[in-house]
C-alpha cells in the first residue's frame, strides 16, 4: 500500500466534521443499530475496525450489551475523542480504545464479531475493506461473524437532460455555432465520475447488479482489486443515455440491509455517475451492452479507475 496515499487518507479522517456528517446520516446508523439489535451481542467480544468517534462500539456496548468491545482507530485525534465519549457515557469498562492501524495492533483474544463501517463512494472508494478483511484473518474466531457480511454494487443506465440541453444550446447560440465550446465543456464536466444525487426519473432501464460480494467471511483480501461486469440494459422508454450510475447496498444478515439507491432515503454516499461524454438516443426496449471495469488505481490504491464501455 502506497504510504503517501495513506497519509492523505488518514488526514481526511482527522476532521471532526467528516465524522459529524457520518453521525448525522440516519439511514447509515439506523441500519447499523438494527443489525446490532438483530444479532445477539450479549456475552460477545466485538472488534470495531476504524472506530472514528467510537459510535458503533458504544452502540454495541449500550444497546447490544456486548461483553467487551475493542475499538481500533488509526487517527490519534479521533481515538482521543472516542476515549472521551466512552468516558462521558460511562462505558469505559466495556469499550477499550486502541490507537493504531488494525494491521499493526494486537488483541488478547479472538473476536466473536467484527463490526465496521468501511464503505466509500460506489462501495469501494478508499479501499478500507481490505483492512477489515485483514482484521478478519488476524482476529475473528472460526464461526465468528462480520457486520456487514455482504455487499453489492448496482449499476443503472441514466439520463442527464440538464447537461445534454446545456450542451445543445451551444449549437445555435444567438444564431452562432458555438459547438466547440459545448464539446469542451462537456468533456471537462464528464471526464471524472461525479458523486451526485440521482433522481429516480433519470433511470432508463432496470438497474443491474454489477458486483456481488455475497460473503465477506470468505472474500479474499485482494478480491476487490479488479472487478469486471458485462451488463445488458433493456430500456424502459425512449431517452438519451448519458452514463451509468453506481450505488451499493450492504447486508448484515437477519434481513437488515443498508441501501443507497436513488429510491431509498438519501445517504451521504449519494450515487456516483460515470458519464459517456455523449448522449446516444435509445428507444423503448433497446438493449444497451456495457462493459464495466473497476480497477484499483496503482498510483493511489485508495481510489479506483472506473471504465464503462458501451458495445
Ligand atoms: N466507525 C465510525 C467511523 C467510520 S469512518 C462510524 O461509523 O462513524 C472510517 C474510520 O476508520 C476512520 O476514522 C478511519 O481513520 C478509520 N480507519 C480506516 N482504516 C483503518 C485501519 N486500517 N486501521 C484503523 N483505523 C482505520
Amino acid at each position: 500500500v502506497s504510504h503517501l496515499a495513506d497519509v492523505e487518507y488518514f488526514e481526511a479522517y482527522d476532521q471532526l466534521e467528516v465524522h459529524a456528517l457520518m453521525l448525522e446520516d440516519s439511514q447509515r446508523l439506523g441500519s447499523y443499530l438494527a443489525a446490532i439489535r438483530a444479532h445477539d451481542l450479549k456475552d460477545k467480544l466485538v472488534l470495531d475496525v476504524g472506530a472514528g468517534s467510537g459510535i458503533l462500539s458504544m452502540l454495541c456496548a449500550k444497546h447490544g450489551l456486548a461483553k467487551h468491545v475493542w475499538a481500533v482507530e488509526a487517527v490519534p485525534g479521533m481515538a482521543r475523542m472516542a476515549q472521551q465519549l466512552v468516558q462521558a457515557n460511562g462505558l469505559q469498562d466495556k469499550v477499550t480504545i486502541l490507537t493504531g492501524r488494525v494491521e499493526d495492533i494486537t488483541l488478547p483474544n479472538k473476536m466473536d464479531i467484527i463490526i465496521s463501517e468501511w464503505m466509500g463512494f460506489y462501495l469501494l472508494h478508499e479501499s478500507m475493506l481490505e483492512s477489515v478483511l485483514i482484521a478478519r484473518d488476524r482476529f475473528l474466531r472460526a464461526q465468528g461473524r462480520m457486520l456487514p457480511c455482504s455487499a453489492r454494487i448496482w449499476a443503472a443506465l441514466v439520463e442527464a437532460e440538464d447537461l445534454r440541453l446545456d450542451m445543445a444550446n451551444y449549437e445555435d447560440f444567438l444564431g452562432l455555432d458555438l459547438r466547440l465550446v459545448g464539446e469542451q465543456q462537456l468533456a471537462a464536466r464528464t471526464a471524472e465520475p461525479r458523486v451526485e444525487e440521482v433522481h429516480g426519473r433519470r433511470i432508463l432501464a432496470e438497474p443491474l447488479v454489477a458486483v456481488d460480494l455475497t460473503d465477506l467471511h470468505q472474500l479474499r483480501v485482494e478480491g476487490t482489486r479488479n472487478l469486471e461486469a458485462q451488463l445488458s440494459f433493456r430500456t424502459w422508454r425512449q431517452g438519451y443515455a448519458a452514463g451509468i450510475a453506481f450505488w451499493f447496498d450492504v447486508g448484515f444478515g437477519r434481513d437488515v440491509i443498508l441501501k443507497t439507491d436513488p429510491g431509498s432515503p438519501p445517504t451521504h454516499w449519494k450515487q456516483t455517475v460515470v458519464y459517456f461524454g455523449a448522449f446516444p438516443a435509445v428507444e423503448s426496449g433497446d438493449v444497451l451492452e456495457a462493459n464495466v471495469v473497476l480497477k484499483q488505481s496503482e498510483e493511489n490504491p485508495r481510489q479506483y479507475n472506473i471504465s464503462v464501455e458501451t458495445l
